[in-house]
């Protein structure tokens, strides 16, 4: 989600694999949320990838990216599907795994936050106890509803014995750059995990709704009124050198909150 410069760098430093990206989404065309885009593109296609990349973003990226490919005479590895953003809520993706939705916020230029839906799988195969107790894995399927098993000879497999708890659903809002507004709190609401930006403490206020910002003290208030589990603060302005104060300034409101911290990885 988003790409700001140095997103490649950044993704070797942490040992991120560019192979395992299928899906990259794009909140606004501001530099810092999408100028690391090119290079990444440019990179996966040097390094030989095959595999289809999708694309969504504002649809003016489209012609930005196909003339850097074009004065380079550049022409990729692998299939870059591009997808136009809708103006509203909209579903982009829909994998076995996990969905994701755009939702419109409310920035200086047209901006989406996404939301990430992880499916539930039901529960999970133990093969080896499976084995063991002569299951066919035809009837892997029907394990994984939570049925139990009856043998031939009569013997009755019970399902605990032979799976595991699946991983369960979880929701992550994802809130781009945005001034305070509960406008999208239908779309979020629920969500196991929010990012949402504070470019500013409370006591600049007025600077964050003049530009499209929001402050601590609102991200707390709207992840309180998504009744999140998890709030991640971001995007601060570089005038802060300590930001201690995010934190503190909206735990008053919001307990569960972190500053997040590049490289640093939060459980949903
Ligand atoms: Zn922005
Ligand atoms: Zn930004």
């Amino acid at each position: 989600m988003d790409c700001g410069e140095g997103t490649q760098i950044q993704m070797q430093r942490y040992g991120l694999k560019w192979r395992s990206v299928h899906h990259i989404f794009i909140s606004h065309l501001h530099g810092d949320h999408y100028f690391g885009l090119p290079g990444l593109i440019n990179s996966m296609s040097l390094l030989g990838r095959t595999a289809d990349l999708h694309l969504y973003a504002p649809a003016a990226l489209k012609p930005i990216i196909d003339g850097i490919l074009d004065v380079a005479d550049t022409v990729l590895s692998y299939p870059l599907y591009f997808h136009p953003l809708p103006d509203g809520v909209a579903l982009l993706a829909d994998d076995p795994a996990f969905s994701v939705t755009c939702f419109p916020v409310e920035h200086r230029i047209q901006c989406h936050g996404f939301l990430v839906e992880r499916k539930t799988k039901g529960r999970k195969i133990v093969p080896e106890k499976c084995n063991e107790y002569e299951i066919p894995a035809a009837y892997y399927d029907k394990l994984k509803l939570g049925q139990d098993y009856e043998r031939k000879d009569g013997f009755l497999v019970k399902n605990e014995w032979v799976t595991d708890e699946g991983p369960s659903p979880k929701k992550y809002a994802y809130c781009a750059d945005t001034l305070f507004t509960d406008s999208f709190i239908d779309v979020i609401k629920g969500a196991d995990t929010i990012y949402h930006e504070c470019t500013y403490l409370e006591a600049d206020a007025d600077k964050a709704a003049a530009r499209f910002h929001s402050t601590a003290k609102q991200a707390a208030e709207i992840a309180k009124m998504a009744d999140a589990k998890q709030l991640l603060l971001g995007h601060f302005s570089s005038k802060y050198k300590e930001l201690e104060a995010f934190r503190e300034e909206a735990e008053v409101i919001f307990p569960n909150v972190h500053v997040s911290i590049e490289g640093t990885a939060y459980e949903v």
